[in-house]
């Protein structure tokens, strides 16, 4: 049950107090440049506050304000953001800084409907620029703040699903109109952050101890209550282990999971077929064996594969692509947990040397 207005107006003023004294000095928190704010919340996506400080100023300097972001090429904004990580939210900036330009002027607009069409903008980012830059009342909830809320009120629904989403949303909702909503918001991530924090809080050192429903209950460390896993989707795989000498045949990974990774060729289904089809697809030719050598299961986070491992002697390759590696010392190639249960699955190979 959410408290009474009196109760939320003290939530707030001990939210401000704490923050006020125990607050950062960040780069961003000195401005209210929607665009730096903007920059910033996008930065901080996935990235630890250290990294973004390396970034934050020399990206600004380069890049102070939409117009300058949208004329820059696509090249000069990766750049920038090299070494930043998850390339995708530096084009996300960089269209929607061209959408500024486009629609409105080269400014981050007022209106939270006009902020939330912005490309990669979001209820959280569009919220988090609302409340920090223009002082609107903007509720704003990412994980750290979910977190808080769930102990706060005693949420004890999972996590991610669409009413417990909606309850937490009311609740930030409910918290944020009064003095200096930006701050308030940040606040709620700070405390999440470094106070309230998973797995343990240090609810001594908490400014809203005295109203926290999870403190009371003894449910701090079941709250909050994590999303359900997917149990992982079952998949039937065909490994082929192309041997060549004393070597195996790898090919480079096409699935998104081991992109990347040099690993023996893999496809979908149980037989001999499907072998000769990954063999065949992976560029490589040579004498399959009539029946799998091994089975085995590798589990990742969405697939529980039942691999069955074929051996094919003689292999060589077609074509330009596959490369010849000595299990027993695969030098600097990256293999994958998976292609090294199947190498032991397969067992010893030949001794004759590499190919020429
Ligand atoms: S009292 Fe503890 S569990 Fe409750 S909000 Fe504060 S830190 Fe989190």
């Amino acid at each position: 049950m959410r408290p009474p207005p009196s109760t939320l107006a003290t939530e707030r003023a001990s939210l401000l107090a704490w923050f006020d004294a125990v607050a950062r000095d960040l780069p961003w928190r000195r401005s209210r440049d929607p665009y730096a704010i903007w920059v910033s919340e996008v930065m901080l996506q996935q990235t630890r506050v250290d990294t973004v400080l390396r970034y934050f100023d020399r990206f600004l300097s380069r890049f102070p304000d939409p117009c300058a972001l949208a004329s820059a090429s696509e090249d000069e904004v990766l750049s920038m953001w090299s070494g930043l990580g998850y390339y995708r939210r530096a084009r996300l900036l960089h269209a929607g800084s061209k959408h500024l330009v486009a629609h409105h002027g080269g400014e981050v607009p007022q209106d939270p409907e006009a902020r939330r069409a912005m490309p990669g903008v979001g209820r959280y980012t569009a919220g988090a620029i609302g409340s920090i830059a223009f002082d609107r009342p903007e509720a704003i909830v990412d994980g750290n703040v979910a977190r808080v809320l769930s102990r706060l009120r005693g949420i004890d629904t999972p996590l991610g699903r669409a009413d417990t989403e909606a309850r937490l949303w009311a609740e930030a909702d409910a918290l944020v109109p009064g003095p200096r909503p930006g701050a308030l918001n940040q606040a709620l991530m700070e405390l999440g952050a470094t106070v309230c924090a998973h797995p343990t809080p240090r609810c001594a050192d908490c400014p809203v101890a005295g109203g926290c429903v999870a403190l009371r209950t003894g449910r701090t460390a079941e709250l909050p209550v994590p999303k359900p896993r997917r149990a992982p989707r079952p998949v039937d795989v065909v490994a082929v282990v192309a041997r060549q000498g004393r070597g195996v045949w790898m090919v480079r990974g096409q699935d998104a999971l081991f992109g990347g990774l040099w690993g023996v060729p893999l496809d979908e289904g149980k037989g001999r077929a499907a072998a000769e089809r990954a063999l065949i697809s992976a560029g490589l030719r040579g004498t399959l064996e009539r029946r799998a050598q091994a089975r085995l299961e590798h589990v990742l986070t969405h697939r529980r594969m039942d691999v069955r491992v074929f051996v094919a002697a003689d292999a060589h390759p077609m074509g330009e692509g596959a490369r010849w590696v000595d299990p027993d010392a695969p030098g600097d190639i990256g293999l994958s947990a998976l292609t090294r249960k199947i190498l032991a699955a397969a067992g010893p190979s030949g001794t004759a040397s590499p190919p020429r």
